[in-house]
C-alpha cells in the first residue's frame, strides 16, 4: 500500500501533505518546525496572486487551477486566504515586463486593462503614472496570507488523516528498490514514496541540483492618508522599471508592505539570514517610495528578510524520479501555485505521471549554475 512521506510542511509541504490525504493516500509530514512558521520562504504576511503572467504563458492553466484550489482550501478550512482585489502592473508602456504581461493576457484571453492618464488615477491613486507609463490591469489578481494558508493546509490534511511530525528535522532521505527511508534523530522510517519540499534548505536536500538560496528584504511604511492602500480595496501592485517593486495593501493598518526588486543578495543557507538590514538598502527603498508612492511616508516601521531557493532559469524543480518527487526551488513566484503544485505532487505519486503541462519545472531539464 502506498505511503508518503513529506519531507518539508512550508507552503508545498503542506499543500501536497493536503492533496495527497484529500485522495486517501496515507502521508506524513516531517518539518524541522511546523507548519505557518516564518524562517523559511513563507513568512511576511502576503503573497501576490495573479494570473497575467509576466514568468511565462505556460503557467496561465496551472494559475486557473492554482485558484479553484485556493477556493477549496478557503472552503474547507472555513478561512479568507485569498483577497481578490486586483492587480495591477506598473511602468514604462515599451517595458519587456509590460509586454510579457499583455503577452499571457492574450495567449490565454484574459481580462486585462491597460490604464493611462485619469482613468489611471481614478482608479488606482495610490499608484500615480510617470511620463510614458501604463498600468496593465489583471482583475484576477490579489494577496494571499501565507502563513494563516499554510496552517490552514496542513490543519485540512490533517483532519483527512494525514500525520505531521513537527520540530523532526530530517537528516536523509534513501531511496532501495522497494521504497524509502526517512532518517531523523528519532530513528528510520520506511514509506513507499518521498516527496522533498524543503524550500530555501533545498540545496542540503537536493546536493547536485544548481540551487541557490537568496535573502528577500520587505519593508512596511506608514500611510499619509488612511483612506489609501485600503486592504478589502487597492490592487497589489508590480511596478517595473526604475525603481521596481512589489506592492500591497495595507492589511493590517499598521503598514503598506514594498519588495523593492533589487538582485537580490545570495546566502549559503536560511540560517544565515540577518536579522539587520544594510541601511544602504533601506535607503534605496525609501528613496524608490519617495519617488513613486506619494501616498506613503518614505521611512520604514518594519523591516524583515526572507530566504526563497532559485535555479538558474527562474522556473521551479517539480517532478518524480522513481520514488522520489522534487518540487522545490520556486524562485521567489511559487506561492500563488502552491495547491496546485500539491495536487500535482499527488499525481506524480498515484500515478507516475500528470496530465498538467509541467515540462518548464523538469527537474532533468537542462539547467546551468549562474555564473
Ligand atoms: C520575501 C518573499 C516574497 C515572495 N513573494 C511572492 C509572491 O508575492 N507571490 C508568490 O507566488 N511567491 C512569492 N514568493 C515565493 C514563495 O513564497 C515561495 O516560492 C514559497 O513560499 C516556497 O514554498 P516552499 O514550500 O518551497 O518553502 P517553505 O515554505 O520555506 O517550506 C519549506 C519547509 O521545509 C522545512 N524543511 C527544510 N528542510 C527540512 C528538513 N531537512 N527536514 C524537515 N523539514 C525541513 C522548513 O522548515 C520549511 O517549513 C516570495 C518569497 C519570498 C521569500
Amino acid at each position: 500500500m502506498t505511503s508518503v512521506a513529506v519531507v518539508g510542511t512550508g507552503a508545498v509541504g503542506s499543500m501536497a501533505l493536503w492533496r495527497l490525504a484529500a485522495r486517501g493516500i496515507p502521508a506524513t509530514g516531517f518539518d524541522t518546525y511546523a507548519p505557518g512558521h516564518d524562517r523559511g520562504a513563507s513568512g511576511g504576511e502576503t503573497r501576490i496572486f495573479r494570473t497575467a503572467y509576466k514568468e511565462g504563458p505556460q503557467y496561465v492553466p496551472l494559475l486557473h487551477e492554482a485558484r479553484a484550489l485556493w477556493t477549496e482550501l478557503e472552503q474547507a478550512a472555513g478561512t479568507r486566504l485569498l483577497t481578490p482585489v486586483g492587480g495591477v502592473t506598473v511602468g514604462p508602456r515599451d517595458h519587456p515586463a509590460v509586454d510579457a504581461v499583455l503577452a499571457a493576457a492574450r495567449a490565454h484571453d484574459l481580462p486585462v486593462e491597460v490604464l493611462t492618464g485619469k482613468d489611471a488615477a481614478e482608479r488606482v491613486p495610490e499608484h500615480p503614472l510617470r511620463d510614458g507609463e501604463v498600468m496593465v490591469a489583471d482583475r484576477d489578481a490579489g494577496y494571499l496570507r501565507p502563513e494563516p494558508a499554510v496552517v490552514a493546509a496542513a490543519a485540512t490534511a490533517e483532519r483527512a488523516g494525514a500525520t505531521i511530525r513537527r520540530y523532526t528535522p530530517v537528516e536523509q532521505v534513501r531511496e532501495d528498490a522497494t521504497g524509502v527511508t526517512v532518517v531523523t534523530g528519532d530513528g528510520e522510517q520506511r514509506f513507499t514514496h518521498a516527496v522533498i519540499a524543503p524550500g530555501p534548505w533545498a540545496a542540503h536536500l537536493l546536493p547536485g541540483l544548481p540551487i541557490t538560496v537568496k535573502a528577500i528584504t520587505s519593508t512596511w511604511f506608514p500611510r499619509r492618508d488612511e483612506t489609501l492602500f485600503a486592504p478589502g480595496r487597492c490592487p497589489i501592485a508590480i511596478r517595473v522599471g526604475e525603481p521596481a517593486y512589489s506592492c500591497f495593501p495595507s492589511v493590517d493598518g499598521a503598514g503598506v508592505k514594498v519588495n523593492l526588486h533589487v538582485p537580490w543578495r545570495e546566502i549559503g543557507s536560511p540560517a544565515d539570514l540577518a536579522r539587520s538590514v544594510p541601511a544602504e538598502y533601506v535607503r534605496q527603498v525609501a528613496e524608490a517610495v519617495t519617488a513613486t508612492l506619494p501616498g506613503l511616508r518614505p521611512d520604514p516601521v518594519r523591516v524583515a528578510t526572507y530566504a526563497d531557493a532559485f535555479t538558474p532559469d527562474g522556473h521551479g524543480l517539480l517532478g518524480g524520479q522513481g520514488r522520489v518527487v522534487v518540487a522545490a526551488a520556486f524562485s521567489g513566484h511559487g506561492f500563488k501555485l502552491a495547491p496546485v503544485f500539491g495536487d500535482i505532487v499527488a499525481d506524480l505519486v498515484e500515478t507516475g505521471t500528470t496530465g498538467r503541462a509541467i515540462a518548464h519545472l523538469a527537474p532533468n531539464r537542462p539547467l546551468r549554475r549562474s555564473p
